[in-house]
C-alpha cells in the first residue's frame, strides 16, 4: 500500500506548469486548474491552464525547430527514446503511482502500462534507424526513380485520459523517430503522467522546442487555431469518434495528414467446442482491464448456447469475488471510474439492458465510497436492441447474449458502426479463420483477451478510426513518401 507521503512526493515532483519550446513557465494569462483523484473527488493539485496565446507559442516553437530536428541523424534521434525507455523504467514505481492518483486505476495495472509506454519508446528507438526508401528503373527502361521518406512535420498531438502514458508514448515515440515537432495536448483529467513524460525526454536529451506540452481546460480553443494555421502538418488523436469526426473537419481546411484511434464497441465471441477456462479468463481481461475504461474493452459477449449458462455462472463468480476500492491499497483488482458523468452514464446502460429482459448475475449498482466505485457486473439474457450495444459502457459491465449459429454471431458481432478489435474463443482453426476473416475490424484477439502490443498495428476500421499506431507501420503516420524522378541516363 502506498503511503500518504509517498503520493505527495508523487505529485509533488511534477512540474505543473506547462512546457513550451524547451521551457517550463506558466499558463501566460497565470490560469490554473485542479486535478481530481476519482477514488476520493478531492482535488490532487492544480496545474497551468494553457491558453490560445501559449498554443501559439508552442507552435511558434515547434515550426521553428522543425528543420534542424529533421537534420539530426536516425540514431541521435533514436538514442533519446532509448534513454527515455530507461528512465521510465527505472521511475516505473513513482510513476505508476502518479497515475493511479490521477486516473484510479490499480497500481499493479499503472504499473503494467508505464511498462507498456516504456515499450513504445523502444520500439520506435529501433525503427529510428530503419527508414528506407528505394530505387527503382522506370517500366519503359528510360528514367529511375528515386524514392525517399521524409518526416510529416510538426505534429499535433492529442490523447485521452484512461492510457494517460501510453498514449503518449504511442504516438511520441513514432513522431520522434520519423523527426517531427511535436505540440501535445494531453486530457484535462490525466495532464500530470504528461508533464512527467515531458521532464524525462527533457532528460533524456530531447532538444528545445522539439515537444511542447500543453494542459489545457478548453481544448478547442487550444487546438482548432492551429489546425488551421498551416504550419501543423499533422494530427494524431485518440479519443472518442464524437471529437474526432471534429478533427477530421478542421483538418480538412490545410488537408492534414491525420491518424484517428477512435471508440470500440468490442464483440467477445465465445464458440461451443471452446476452451471454457480459457475463455472465462480471457474475458475477464478483456473487459476488466483498466475498469473496463479502455477502446479495446469487451462490450458485448456472444456466447454460444450449449455452454452461455456456465460461461455466464463462471464469469459472475470471478466478477463477484474482483476487490474494488481505491488503487493505492493492497489488493485492490477495480478502481474507480473517472468521474460522476461516467458511472451516472453505466448505471443508465443497465438499467436499460434490464428494463429490456436483462437478469443480473451479479453487481450492478454503484459501490461506497466517495469516489466513483461500480460493481463489477455481469447481465445476461441481453437484448440486441439494448443501449449498451450500440455504445462504448466504458465500465466494469459484461453483458452476455446466446447465439445458435456462427451466422447469427457474425452478424450480431459485425452489427456496429465500430471496427475496432473483437475477441473470438473457438478449438477449431477453420472456424478461427473463417470467423477472423469476417469480422469487421482492425484487429482480433483469437484465444486471447488482449492485443495491444507496441510491435504490432494497433488501429480501427469504419468509425473506430484511420492508420495504426506501433508495429513496423507505426511510425509511416509521421513520414511523407517523395519520389525524384531522374531523367538522361
Ligand atoms: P474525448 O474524445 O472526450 O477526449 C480525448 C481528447 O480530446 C482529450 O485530450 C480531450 O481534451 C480532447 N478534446 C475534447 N474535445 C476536443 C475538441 N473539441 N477539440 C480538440 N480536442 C478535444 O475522449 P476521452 O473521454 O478522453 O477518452 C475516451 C475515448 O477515447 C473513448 O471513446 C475510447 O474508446 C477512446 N480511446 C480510443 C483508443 C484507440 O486507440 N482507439 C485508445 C484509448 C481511448
Amino acid at each position: 500500500m502506498a503511503q500518504r507521503s509517498d503520493e505527495v512526493k508523487a505529485v509533488e515532483q511534477v512540474d505543473k506548469r506547462l512546457m513550451v519550446g524547451g521551457r517550463w513557465r506558466d499558463a501566460s494569462g497565470g490560469a490554473t486548474f485542479a486535478v481530481e483523484d476519482p477514488s476520493t473527488g478531492e482535488a490532487l493539485c492544480e496545474v497551468a491552464d494553457a491558453s490560445r496565446e501559449d498554443a501559439f507559442a508552442a507552435l511558434d516553437a515547434a515550426a521553428g525547430a522543425q528543420a534542424s530536428w529533421a537534420a539530426r541523424a536516425p540514431r541521435e534521434r533514436g538514442e533519446i527514446l532509448r534513454r527515455g525507455f530507461e528512465i521510465l523504467m527505472e521511475r516505473q514505481d513513482e510513476l505508476a503511482l502518479l497515475m493511479t492518483l490521477e486516473m484510479g486505476k490499480p497500481l499493479a495495472e499503472a504499473r503494467g502500462e508505464i511498462a507498456y509506454a516504456a515499450e513504445f519508446l523502444r520500439w520506435f528507438s529501433e525503427e529510428a534507424v530503419r527508414v528506407s526508401g528505394g530505387y527503382a528503373t522506370s517500366p519503359d527502361g528510360k528514367s529511375r526513380f528515386l524514392i525517399m521518406k521524409r518526416p510529416v512535420g510538426p505534429s499535433m498531438l492529442i490523447t485521452p485520459w484512461n492510457f494517460p502514458m501510453a498514449m503518449g508514448t504511442r504516438k511520441i515515440g513514432p513522431a520522434v523517430a520519423a523527426g517531427c515537432t511535436m505540440v501535445l495536448k494531453p486530457a484535462q483529467q490525466t495532464p500530470l503522467c504528461a508533464l512527467a513524460l515531458a521532464g524525462i525526454l527533457e532528460e533524456a536529451g530531447l532538444p528545445e522546442g522539439v515537444l511542447s506540452v500543453l494542459p489545457t481546460t478548453d481544448p478547442g480553443g487550444v487546438t482548432e487555431p492551429l489546425l488551421r494555421d498551416g504550419r501543423i502538418r499533422k494530427v494524431s488523436f485518440t479519443g472518442s469518434t464524437g471529437v474526432g469526426r471534429t478533427l477530421l473537419e478542421q483538418s480538412s481546411e490545410q488537408v492534414l495528414r491525420t491518424s484517428m484511434e477512435l471508440g470500440g464497441n468490442a464483440p467477445f465471441l465465445v464458440f461451443g467446442d471452446a476452451d471454457l477456462d480459457a475463455a472465462v479468463e480471457g474475458a475477464m481481461q478483456a473487459k476488466m482491464r483498466n475498469i473496463g475504461e479502455a477502446c479495446t474493452a469487451a462490450n458485448r459477449f456472444y456466447v454460444h448456447e450449449s455452454v452461455a449458462a456456465e460461461f455466464s455462472r463462471r464469469l459472475g463468480e470471478r466478477m463477484g469475488a474482483l476487490s474494488v476500492g481505491r488503487g493505492t491499497e493492497d489488493g485492490v483488482q477495480v478502481g474507480p471510474l473517472i468521474d460522476a458523468r461516467a458511472r451516472e452514464k453505466v448505471q443508465r446502460l443497465v438499467d436499460d439492458a434490464v428494463g429490456r429482459g436483462a437478469r443480473v448475475v451479479v453487481g450492478g449498482e454503484a459501490a461506497e465510497g466517495p469516489g466513483y466505485f461500480y460493481r463489477p457486473t455481469v447481465l445476461e439474457n441481453v437484448s440486441q436492441e439494448s443501449d449498451m450495444y450500440a455504445t462504448e459502457i466504458f465500465g466494469p459491465v459484461a453483458p452476455v447474449s446466446v447465439f445458435s449459429t456462427d451466422d447469427e454471431a457474425l452478424s450480431a458481432a459485425n452489427d456496429t458502426e465500430y471496427g475496432l478489435v473483437s475477441y473470438v474463443y473457438t478449438s477449431d482453426v477453420t472456424r478461427a479463420l473463417r470467423v477472423s476473416e469476417a469480422l469487421e475490424t482492425g484487429m482480433v484477439g483469437l484465444n486471447q483477451g488482449i492485443v495491444s502490443n507496441p510491435a504490432a498495428p494497433f488501429g480501427g476500421v469504419k468509425h473506430s478510426g484511420l492508420g495504426r499506431e506501433g508495429g513496423t507501420v507505426g511510425i509511416e503516420e509521421f513520414l511523407d513518401t517523395k519520389y525524384v524522378g531522374i531523367g538522361g541516363l
